[in-house]
């Protein structure tokens, strides 16, 4: 037997209908805050990340699913959505069309990590990036979008870290000034952050490891070296979170796993996750889009882990309601009879399902009991004669006879009653 790669997970019936439903919370905020939808390609140019996201990174260094393609060009499955994002405004010159641009996207993102509870090969995200605006109310309004999409999909005991990362003129000083910290205890740090120490020291500050983090303490910390730009672009977001009523803490440790980040940056975690407890992340990435090989515009964003969401969503129970309808047609001339009227049934948009395989009225039953239909529909022999179907009250065992004449209407009426 064939099995999925590992890390890569199958999406089953039963499951999907939470996702759908998800999808559809994001999307009413999203469009409530005045996001447009992008679809980017799933693979990409391997340079396209290794540029945007920074070498010195754990996705580039050691999780990208990158190969070479039969031309022998290197590309990569997207680790993240950003870049692709920024690559297709770039492309299509969509900063043109307005002066500030609000896109999300949705989709599978591919790492090669350990999988364990939380972590997978395939996850998907939720995304929301705003090109060309330095404002720190945008800031404050995407992480008002996460909370609210998170909010809305029952997600309970969220804690919102924010901090600011500096900018290309405060954070060189800090950078020196960690880094020299890092260097000083080399030996007692674990070998990521041996190498980070001299790279990307910012990145240490993320380690996983618990003697790293006994290690960090004493590090000094960004906003000691925040300038008066970035100090007040803090304050700012500060006050406009509280303005929108969203309780945030601050957490001068916190940085962010990808290298185009500055100024504000956050993550939502949920305290029910155990390791993994990071549901959402994002912040400000300035100097991306000019990285890139665009123009000079800001850039801000989130990404929301939708399984990671699943885990602490309360969702409505019964999510897929079963069939409004199911008919049972007992012979050729029966079913003969039922095909048109449930083809019209089905175009009104009523769940409808029949039995193609010529089984007993028994047997029908049964099917139409485990695809939870509300009512059943019998048509055999004697009822074709009368011109009377039996319909069936699933739930009460109670039988109808309805007329012919007046079958197409009184089953509108009946499964529009049910289905409210
Ligand atoms: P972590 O510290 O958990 O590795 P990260 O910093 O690598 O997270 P981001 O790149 O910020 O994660 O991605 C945003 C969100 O996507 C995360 O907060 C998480 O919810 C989700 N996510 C990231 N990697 C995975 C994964 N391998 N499996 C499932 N969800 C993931
Ligand atoms: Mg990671």
């Amino acid at each position: 037997m064939i099995k999925a790669v590992r890390g890569f997970k199958d999406i089953l019936p039963g499951e999907t209908e939470k996702w759908v439903y998800l999808e559809g919370l994001a999307r009413k905020f999203f469009s409530a805050y005045g996001f447009r939808e992008i679809r980017t390609p799933i693979l990409e140019k391997t340079e396209l990340f290794a540029r945007s996201i920074g070498e010195a990174t754990d996705i580039v260094e050691k999780e990208m699913y990158s190969f070479l393609d039969r031309n022998k060009e290197s590309v990569t499955l997207r680790p993240e959505a950003t870049a692709g994002i920024c690559r297709a405004v770039i492309e299509n010159g969509l900063y043109a069309q307005a002066k500030v641009l609000k896109l999300f996207t949705m989709g599978p993102m591919f790492r090669h990590e350990r999988p364990q509870k939380g972590r997978l090969r395939q996850f998907h995200q939720f995304n929301a990036e705003v090109f060309g605006s330095h404002a720190p109310g945008v800031d404050a309004e995407i992480i008002a979008l996460a909370m609210d999409i998170l909010e809305a999909g029952g997600a309970k005991n969220l804690r919102l870290e924010l901090n600011s990362l500096g900018c290309p003129e405060c954070r060189p000083v800090f950078r020196e000034k960690l880094k020299n910290f890092l260097l000083a205890r080399l030996d007692k740090l674990c070998d990521d952050c041996k190498r980070r120490a001299e790279k990307n020291p910012l990145r240490a500050l993320d380690c996983k490891k618990e003697s790293c983090q006994q290690e960090y303490k004493e590090a000094p910390l960004i906003e000691e070296f925040w300038c008066d730009t970035c100090r007040r672009h803090f304050a700012q977001v500060c006050e406009e979170l509280e303005l929108l009523g969203i309780t945030y803490e601050k957490n001068p440790r916190l940085v962010r796993g990808l290298d185009y980040y500055v100024r504000t940056t956050f993550e939502i975690k949920a305290k029910d996750l155990g390791a993994q407890d990071t549901v959402a992340a994002g912040g400000r990435y300035d100097g991306l889009i000019k990285a890139l090989g665009g123009p000079d515009i800001p850039g801000v964003g989130f990404a929301i882990g939708v399984e990671r969401f699943l885990l602490v969503a309360s969702l409505p129970h019964d999510l897929w309601p079963g069939l409004d309808l199911f008919v049972a047609a007992l012979g050729n001339e029966a079913r003969r009879f039922v095909l048109p009227l449930v083809r019209k049934l089905r175009g009104r948009g009523f769940m409808v399902d029949l039995d193609h395989e010529g089984r007993s009225l028994k047997a029908q039953l049964k099917a139409a009991n485990r695809q939870k239909a509300r009512y059943t529909l019998i048509i055999g022999e004697s009822e074709l004669s009368e011109e009377k179907a039996l319909l069936r009250n699933m739930k009460t065992g109670e039988q109808k006879e309805v007329s012919f004449v007046s079958l197409e209407n009184e089953l509108i009426e009946r499964l529009k009653k049910c289905s409210s």
